[in-house]
């Protein structure tokens, strides 16, 4: 795929299979149907929820160490009661995302965990990333546009990471799902 602004490090490709023999020694044993590569995007998704707080932490961090260094007024911005406010919004969304994360990882080695969770926590830590990334953004003024610091990057990575391994829309409608007991993904005309 040429001209990607997000994950331009990765190489994206389209894969086309048609009219493919795969060998009977290369068929996964004891998988049926969309089992096998949904249980692969289970674990991916539950990578996802850790990874996005990872970007959401180094926008925080960066966001931390600017607004102590950036003067306005004599003093520097973290002084102020608004720039803390919006550090302590950070921190308490971060830790949330933290403990549901980890939340999930103990259903997961407890084998309790339902792939409705694994959306929940996808989604979730995924937006609050994305939304930490672009207060962060705010919080370095000009500056934050520039790729002397980690926000742009991080931001634009997040757009993909809310669209791959399952779009929000999704998730929200497999939790709609789970919820109501009424499927929403299609409708008759
Ligand atoms: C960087 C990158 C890497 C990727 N890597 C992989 C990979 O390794 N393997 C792989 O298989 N795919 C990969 N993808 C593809 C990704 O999984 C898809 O782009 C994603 O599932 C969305 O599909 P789509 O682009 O066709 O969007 P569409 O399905 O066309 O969706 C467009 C919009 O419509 C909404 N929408 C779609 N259907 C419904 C519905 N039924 N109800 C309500 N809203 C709906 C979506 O939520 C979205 O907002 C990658 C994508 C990117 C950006």
């Amino acid at each position: 795929m040429k001209g990607k602004y997000s994950l331009r490090a990765s190489v994206t490709s389209e894969l086309v299979f048609q009219d493919c023999k795969i060998p009977k020694d290369r068929i996964l044993p004891g998988v049926k149907g969309l089992r096998g590569p949904f249980s692969c995007l289970n674990n991916a998704r539950f990578g996802i929820s850790w990874g996005a707080l990872g970007a959401a932490m180094a926008c925080f961090h960066s966001a931390k160490t600017y607004t102590l260094s950036r003067i306005q007024f004599d003093h520097p911005i973290a002084s102020y009661q608004l720039v803390q406010n919006k550090l302590a919004w950070m921190l308490r969304e971060i830790t949330k995302g933290q403990l549901l994360a980890y939340h999930l990882g103990k259903k997961k080695d407890a084998g309790t965990w339902i792939p409705e969770q694994i959306s929940l926590a996808k989604m979730n830590n995924v937006d609050i990333a994305l939304d930490i990334a672009r207060m962060a953004r705010d919080m370095h003024g000009a500056n934050g546009i520039l790729d002397e610091y980690p926000i742009m990057r991080h931001m634009a990575n997040l757009e993909s990471v809310k669209t791959y391994e399952g779009t929000h829309d999704i998730h929200n409608l497999i939790i709609g799902k789970h919820i109501t007991g009424i499927q929403a993904f299609t409708r008759t005309i």
